[in-house]
């Protein structure tokens, strides 16, 4: 028999691409659903709550609830939370998704003498937002970063992403952050103690940089799909360039289904 598989999925180029549907992503949830492997979504993305990445999945018919969704933003504020205590005074660099997240940890939300400055994807950032989260980190604040992603693919461009807002801090405060998401540790610890116990969990993602290095850095099964960053002609050189063997290469989701065995055989 196989082993019992979980699976942390991740979403952009393996789920969907902006607002269209990758082929075979609502077929692989549903077989999952189906034989009852449980899985989880895990996205760097910190601007959006659980509950609207799972209505944007449901969307594009791919069902999803918000309990099935961790984001960088919620992995933060646990992080925070068991790091520093609850009552941790916080201050925000950021959007919705993260505000909420931390709230909902317990954190205070504070504009002044903050234990901890934490920061995602803002894209109301300027000079006064630089100046006061360098400020404080220089005078003690602990600097926690939700995903180091430089950029951001949206409508056929590439914009801005958290890593690149934290390049001006860095520089402004001299300090380098804690990083929550992906390839880094905690978000993949907070996924993990999410996901009900199994024999074996695979990463399923797009990126190498991200998914698969997390991934393997976090002692999990790592399956690439070539449905997003990496495809079919630049997977050889991903792989050279990233230094990351995933353990599965597959074309699409169903694919990797057939490679693990878990369609119906004969
Ligand atoms: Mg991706």
């Amino acid at each position: 028999m196989n082993p019992q598989y979980g699976f942390l999925i991740d979403l952009d180029g393996t789920m969907y691409a902006g607002r269209q549907r990758i082929p075979y992503a609502n077929e692989f949830i549903v077989l999952l659903k189906e034989l009852g492997l449980p899985y989880l979504f895990v996205t760097n993305n910190s601007s959006r709550t659980p509950e609207a990445v799972a209505e944007h999945l449901r969307h594009m018919h791919i069902p999803a609830e918000a309990e099935e969704v961790v984001t960088s933003s919620q992995a933060a504020a646990e992080y925070i939370a068991e790091t520093y205590g609850r009552g941790t005074g916080v201050f925000v660099v950021g959007e919705e998704g993260l505000r909420l997240a931390l709230e909902e940890t317990g954190l205070r939300l504070v504009d002044n003498a903050p234990d901890v400055v934490v920061q995602g994807i803002d894209r109301a950032f300027n000079y006064d937002t630089l100046s006061r989260a360098a400020g404080f980190i220089r005078d003690g604040a602990k600097y926690v970063l939700t995903n180091p992603d430089r950029m951001l693919p949206a409508d056929g461009k590439l914009h801005p992403g958290a890593g690149s807002l934290s390049a001006a801090i860095q520089s402004a405060s001299g300090i380098h952050p804690t990083v929550i998401g992906k390839p880094h540790e905690p978000i993949m610890q907070h996924a993990l103690r999410q996901l009900p116990k199994t024999d074996q969990v695979w990463v399923v993602g797009d990126n190498l940089w991200t998914d698969i290095a997390a991934g393997a850095g976090a002692g999990l099964r790592t399956a690439l799909v070539l449905t997003g960053l990496a495809t079919k002609d630049n997977v050889k050189s991903q792989i050279e360039l990233s230094g990351v063997t995933p353990d599965r290469i597959a074309d699409h989701l169903m694919q990797l289904a057939e490679q693990l065995m878990l369609l119906p055989q004969g």
